[in-house]
């Protein structure tokens, strides 16, 4: 392949940051600092231009905190929560059960815990157990979550808001129930304690979202099949996320409830989600650089249609002309916003900001050169060998569906060092074999061994850890994330102890092996078929596994690439010394390519043997190679 005479030198023009921290590191640094530099400076503009009073810039500050957290969990998992408010509200009653004075306390809540009424802590204190008390009901209720997918999550996300409400009205003892706790100490409400937090809040946000946890997150969100086929399981990344993004709004809600001073179980219900939804919509939910943009946004756009609001009002009762008597305004704000979201879901759906965070676009990256140097592969040798007694067998392998019979009795060997074909007309049940194998589908009878183990129960995300690479026949890659970051997201499960810049390097080592190196900045869903093809190879390659599963590998591809592509699948064999299974259409490719082949028909196994065993069987002929041959 012309990229294997690509690799360049270790004299690479990457600058020093490039060889310390990662991309992603980079980014998320100074993204953190950028957004927390542009939400200083805006606070300051309003407050110099006098637009705002002191405490509304104080609660816009909390609420882009309360975005931020928000934001890290719809972005990270593409599930949009209806349900952080209750993150927030809790925050709010549990910072005020140890702030409020002591003289008042009795007053309020005579039945809270006696070592409760007694303490009268600074705010700054009190925010430690409203953040813990927030984190460990985001725990209870992630294990909920983590199990729930797209509108079952957005929904369960709401039932467990109208729980919480009825919760917060119903537990008197602890909240007063509909009247309200009062007396809050707004004046500990600080700009450094606001802005600090704000900073805090970006600092945790950023690092999950570039941590290994946010990564597989966003990969799940990407593409299910595609992170379950290299070894991520789904649940223990949701379940982090939401768990930090719930002590962040934890945080978010004692500070709102000091600034405006008094809890009450409306402040953390229907409105309060929906100017949530609104930030995170706007804004655009898959970045935190959108939920902060949203959040500014909002936060001062309220505001302004409040007074719009109030203003109209005063005209109301009078007489515009012809008799017109203006009305009383009401529910501006709501139709606004209502409004804005529709505009934008129609015309951005994916929120002003977008999907990159502000550090990863290009216009950003040109005003650090030094910083955002490109990297180059230093090598494109695959660096993992597989034991050459290593074997994949399936007996008597079968998948029904009700009566019908996708495959039966599929008996199929690849080993170590091996090429095996798996061909067959459309319909007759290869993907459906590659499904099993790999997990995807469950067999309905017979048993799959690797190296002598019976894996048929064995999950997706099991097999692939244990040395099943895959590739599927309609393209899975993460189409948001870059060609680099799709191969990160195996190196990290096939390599847990490296460092970050050191799979990074290793990522892009994988993607010079597949000719992709110049292309590893680039979205997935942007490449071409080809180039989409080779990076699922790329990514598959980098679990290191044993055995390389191939579904149509060539399709899309043309001559030169398919060509490409046979001395590759060779090269990758002899190098590594891996199985591969191939189910491929082109049958001069296969031919070529392979030691062995399997012949299947309406999900039954009709032939195997050499290529030359298999073409001159006459059921072969029959079946399919004779209609094919001819053309
Ligand atoms: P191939 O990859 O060889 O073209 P497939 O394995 O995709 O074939 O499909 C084999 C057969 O199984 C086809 O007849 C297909 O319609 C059927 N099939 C695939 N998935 C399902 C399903 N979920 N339910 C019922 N039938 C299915
Ligand atoms: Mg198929």
């Amino acid at each position: 392949m012309s990229s294997i005479g690509m690799a360049q030198s270790e004299t690479a023009r990457a600058s020093k940051f490039s060889a310390f921290f990662d991309q992603r590191t980079r980014v998320s640094v100074f993204s953190a600092v950028s957004l927390f530099l542009l939400v200083c400076g805006v606070l300051a503009l309003i407050a110099g231009l006098g637009f705002a009073s002191e405490r509304l810039l104080k609660i816009a500050a909390i609420n882009i905190i309360a975005g931020v957290g928000l934001g890290l969990f719809c972005g990270s998992t593409g599930i949009l929560s209806l349900g952080h408010v209750v993150f927030f509200g809790i925050g709010a009653y549990v910072s005020a059960w140890f702030t409020i004075p002591s003289t008042i306390k009795p007053i309020l809540l005579p039945q809270l815990p006696a070592p409760l009424l007694n303490v009268e802590w600074p705010l700054v204190a009190a925010i430690v157990p409203a953040t813990c008390a927030a984190a460990i009901v985001g725990v209870l209720t992630g294990f909920v979550m983590q199990r729930l997918r797209e509108t079952s999550a957005v929904i369960a996300s709401f039932g467990f808001l109208v729980i919480a409400y009825l919760l917060f009205i119903g537990l008197k003892p602890l909240t007063n129930g509909k009247q309200s706790l009062y007396a809050l100490p707004t004046e500990q409400v600080t700009w450094p304690l606001v802005l600090g937090l704000l900073a805090l809040a970006l600092m945790i946000a950023f690092a999950v979202k570039s941590s290994r946890i946010g990564r597989a997150a966003e990969s799940f969100r990407e593409n299910e099949p595609a992170a379950r086929s290299i070894g991520i399981r789904s649940e223990r990344p949701i379940f982090g996320v939401w768990v930090v993004s719930a002590a962040i709004m934890g945080a978010a809600g004692a500070l709102f409830a000091h600034s405006v001073g008094v809890v009450s179980p409306s402040s953390f219900y229907l409105d309060k989600t929906f100017a949530l939804i609104v930030l995170v919509i706007v804004g655009g939910y898959r970045s935190l650089t959108g939920a902060v943009v949203g959040a500014i946004f909002v936060s001062f756009a309220e505001e302004i249609f409040k007074k719009t609001e109030e203003f109209l009002n005063g005209y109301s009762g009078t007489e515009l002309a012809f008799g017109f008597i203006m009305p009383n305004v009401f529910g501006l704000t709501a139709l606004s916003f209502s409004l804005l979201i529709l505009l934008v879901l129609y015309y951005r759906p994916e929120g002003v900001a977008g999907y990159k965070e502000i550090a990863a676009h290009q216009w950003f990256q040109r005003l650090f050169p030094n910083v955002f140097a490109e990297k180059t592969a230093h090598s494109n040798k695959p660096n993992y060998h597989v034991d050459e007694t290593a074997v994949l067998t399936t007996t008597n392998l079968q998948k029904s569906y009700g009566a019908f019979c996708a495959m039966d009795k599929i008996n199929l060997e690849v080993k170590a060092g091996q090429i095996v074909g798996l061909i067959g007309p459309n319909g007759a049940g290869k993907s459906t074999f590659i499904n099993v194998i790999t997990g995807n589908l469950f067999a309905t009878g017979g048993s799959i061994q690797l190296n002598g183990n019976d894996v048929t129960l064995a999950s997706a995300s099991e097999l692939a850890k244990i040395g099943l690479g895959r590739t599927f026949q309609n393209i899975r890659t993460f189409g948001a994330m870059s060609a680099l970051e799709n191969v990160i997201a195996a190196v990290n499960v096939s390599r847990p102890d490296m460092s970050r810049v050191e799979a990074e390097q290793l990522a892009l080592n994988w993607l010079a092996f597949l000719g992709l190196e110049n292309k590893y900045q680039e979205q997935a869903d942007g490449l071409a078929y080809g180039d989409q093809r080779r990076l699922e190879i790329a990514r598959a390659l980098a679990l290191e596994p044993q055995f390389l599963i191939l579904d149509e590998p060539a399709a899309g591809m043309n001559d030169q690439e398919t060509k490409d592509l046979t001395d590759l699948l060779q090269q990758i064999v002899q190098r590594i010394g891996c199985g591969i299974l191939l189910v491929e259409h082109d049958l001069p490719m296969v031919m070529a390519l392979c030691d062995q082949i399997y012949v299947v028909n309406k999900g039954e196994q009709i032939a195997s043997g050499t290529p030359q065993e298999v073409q001159a069987d006459p059921h072969v002929i029959e079946a399919y190679i004779g209609e094919e041959m001819d053309d």
